[in-house]
């Protein structure tokens, strides 16, 4: 079986948006390949935070995972934190890295434009990202198209360090990319994320999902009932694409040009196809959260296991660069 590693930011519990983008595409993979997931505290700590809302956070973080289908008897999820190897790597691969080649990653100029003091980790993080992915010598990275880059740059990192202190002993990580999904938000207007609030969270009942459906954009040509649409624009019709089976697709975009229905009628056949999908994802919530002491477990043997792999490496990687 050949290796994956991927991370998530503790952002607290996923939305559907991170479900459907990225984490419903794991639980398929851990099946197909020896598959290591973290949750990825010490990335998270490069932007303002509170300690105990982090921490909160990160136990939301893997109760959703769990509860999304990642099965610690087929994966191994971990806490960054829990494997001190990481940022011992990444220490090391900071040696190797030109500071040009940080200052021109495409996040770093974003985020570092929305920030007054710059800290030298918002630079680094991409580093941190290539020790993550080569301390377990992955050999693919499931990642979207956005994360490319970054991906490069570990590529880079694995060919700089090998040609200095082994040939061949970093192999390039290869990028898995597989069919996710840019979720846009309630809003329409970007991608679904927490900090605009345009966001159905995996865990939320079905009341209050409602109530973030009934006024979600559609198409603005949509203005009366007898109005005909054009689905390809309408967030809502993305949505049924990635939740409802391809027959009600179908039917939606039918209606939908020839204005056969209204747009509420359009959220209620959406609402159901959620629920379909997420009421087996809240029930397994519930039973996670009952047991707190299981997931604690569950998340410790994971590092345990991803630190026993980490050590095999760094072990190697000490010795061939004279370090002791
Ligand atoms: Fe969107 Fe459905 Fe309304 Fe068409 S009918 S605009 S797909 S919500």
């Amino acid at each position: 079986m050949a290796r994956i590693f991927s991370g998530i930011q503790p952002s607290g519990s996923l939305h559907i948006g991170n479900y459907l983008g990225a984490v419903k595409n794991w639980v398929e993979l851990q099946h197909k390949y020896e598959s290591f997931f973290c949750i990825v505290d010490y990335h998270a700590i490069t932007v303002p935070y509170e300690p105990a809302d982090l921490r909160a956070r990160t136990a939301d973080m893997a109760l959703s995972l769990l509860a999304a289908g990642l099965d610690p008897s087929k994966c191994t999820l971990f806490v960054q934190s829990m494997v001190p190897e990481h940022t011992e790597l990444a220490w090391i691969f900071n040696t190797l890295t030109p500071l040009g080649e940080l200052e021109r990653q495409t996040q770093f100029k974003e985020k570092a434009s929305r920030e007054e003091s710059v800290p030298a980790g918002l630079l680094n993080y991409p580093v941190l990202q290539a020790a993550d992915i080569l301390l377990y010598r992955a050999e693919l990275v499931p990642v979207g198209e956005d994360q490319l880059q970054h991906l490069e740059l570990s590529r880079d990192i694995a060919r700089k360090w090998n040609a200095r202190f082994g040939a061949g002993f970093f192999q390039e990580p290869k990028a898995l990319l597989t069919p996710t999904r840019r979720i846009m938000g309630l809003d329409g207007q970007a991608k679904m994320s927490k900090s605009l609030g345009n966001t159905v969270d995996l865990l939320e009942e079905p009341a209050s999902i409602w109530e973030k459906l009934k006024p979600a954009v559609t198409d603005p040509a949509r203005v009366r009932r007898t109005d005909p649409g054009t689905p390809e624009v309408c967030n809502i019709y993305h949505l049924h694409k990635a939740l409802s089976p391809a027959a009600t697709v179908e039917h939606v975009a039918v209606q939908c040009r020839t204005a056969g229905w209204g747009c509420i009628d359009c959220k209620k056949v959406l609402h159901e196809s959620m629920e379909k999908e997420l009421a087996p994802i809240r029930a397994r919530a519930k039973e996670i959260a009952a047991n707190p002491k299981k997931m604690k477990d569950d998340l410790a043997a994971g590092a345990a296991h991803a630190r026993t792999e980490a050590q095999k490496t760094m072990r190697e990687v000490k010795n061939k660069m004279g370090l002791t």
